[in-house]
């Protein structure tokens, strides 16, 4: 595995492409307010892709309600969401990424449900559901 993404753009091609909000969130490592976004309470079957470029990353099966306020996964697809080891805030975490274009979509917390114990805490904003299976 490697950490290097497919997508590569500049920040100024990002800037133009993404919403306000989502380049806020994807490039600058952004959070949402929890329980802001409707993904939150979002409960249909169907697939959560990358906002910023389509890569599928989370199907409806692996999404839980962790009461965190954020949508909340305990398995993302397969080789979908690359890791890097966070140190901002004064606090160690693991930051989650999409692993094609390298948006910021939230962070992973060994607090979660069987059968991985992961959450996957992410920002609804980095997310785009399509209901379906
Ligand atoms: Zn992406």
């Amino acid at each position: 595995m490697t950490d290097k993404v497919k997508i590569e753009k500049s920040d100024a091609e990002w800037r133009s492409l993404l919403s306000p909000e989502l380049y806020r969130i994807a490039r600058e490592r952004g959070t949402e307010r929890p329980w802001s976004h409707l993904y939150n309470s979002e409960k249909r079957d169907g697939t959560y892709y990358c906002a910023a470029c389509s890569a599928p990353l989370f199907t409806a099966d692996a999404k839980y309600d962790s009461g965190s306020g954020w949508p909340s996964f305990f398995r993302p697809l397969d080789g979908a969401v690359g890791e890097t080891i966070d140190r901002s805030h004064g606090m160690v975490r693991v930051e989650a990424h999409c692993a094609s274009c390298g948006a910021h979509l939230g962070h992973i917390f060994p607090d979660g449900p069987n059968p991985t114990g992961q959450r996957y805490c992410m920002n609804g904003t980095s997310l785009q559901f399509e209901p379906g299976t």
